[in-house]
C-alpha cells in the first residue's frame, strides 16, 4: 500500500536527490537532508500536506510551503497519487527543497535567494532524474552547475551567473518585480 507520502519520499532518495549539493550563503545542501525530510515525513503531526486549489489560485502559485504551519499545498488533482510525472516531481522536489531550509532552521538567505536555490536544486534533480533534456540549458545554468560540481562548498550567492539566473526566476518564473524577495522566509525549525 503507497500514497501520496511515500512518492514524495521516492524522491528525497532518488537518484536525482542524490547529486543536489552545494553551497550558498554558508548553508551547505547535502543528499542526506532530503532523506532526513522522507523520515520527518513520516513522524505524525511534523508535517502536513494539504490538497487545495483555492489556496494555490489565491497565491497564484502552483504549489506552496509554508514554513511556519510546516505544511505543503499541491493541487487537489494530485490528492491520492502514489505515482508522480516528471513536472509533478519536478514540482515537489521544489518544494522539499524549502522545507529542507525549515527544517534545518537556515538563516541569512533571501526570498529571491532561496527561490533561485529551490530552482537551481529542482534542475540538478531533474537532470539526474530524467536526463538533460529537462536542464533549463542556459550558459549561466550550465557555468554554475560546473562550479558546483567541481567544488560543492563553493558559494553561489555572490556568484555572477546566480544573479543572473535569479533575475530571471524573479521576474519570469514568479512575475515579481527584479527588487522582490530581499527579506527571509521564516525557518523556525519543523
Ligand atoms: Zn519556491
Amino acid at each position: 500500500m503507497t500514497d501520496f507520502i511515500d512518492a514524495m519520499g521516492q524522491l528525497m532518495t532518488s537518484h536525482g536527490a542524490a547529486k543536489v549539493s552545494f553551497t550558498i550563503r554558508g548553508t551547505k545542501i547535502i543528499p542526506g537532508m532530503f532523506a532526513k525530510l522522507k523520515k520527518v515525513m513520516r513522524i505524525k503531526g511534523r508535517v502536513f500536506i494539504k490538497f487545495d486549489d483555492d489556496t494555490l489560485a489565491r497565491a497564484e502559485v502552483d504549489a506552496m510551503y509554508r514554513p511556519w504551519p510546516n505544511q505543503f499545498v499541491f493541487p487537489e488533482s494530485m490528492q491520492n497519487k502514489t505515482f508522480l510525472n516528471a513536472s509533478e516531481q519536478r514540482m515537489v522536489f521544489h518544494e522539499c527543497f524549502h522545507a529542507i531550509l525549515d527544517m534545518e532552521r537556515v538563516k541569512g538567505i533571501s526570498m529571491a535567494e532561496e527561490e533561485t536555490a529551490a530552482y537551481i536544486a529542482q534542475s540538478i534533480f531533474s537532470d539526474n532524474q530524467f536526463g538533460d533534456e529537462s536542464s533549463p540549458g542556459w550558459k549561466e545554468y550550465n557555468r554554475l552547475l560546473a562550479k558546483i560540481t567541481a567544488d560543492p562548498s563553493y558559494d553561489i550567492a555572490e556568484d555572477d551567473d546566480f544573479k543572473i539566473i535569479k533575475d530571471y526566476v524573479v521576474t519570469k518564473k514568479m512575475g515579481k518585480k527584479a527588487s522582490w524577495g530581499t527579506t527571509e522566509y521564516v525557518h523556525d525549525g519543523i
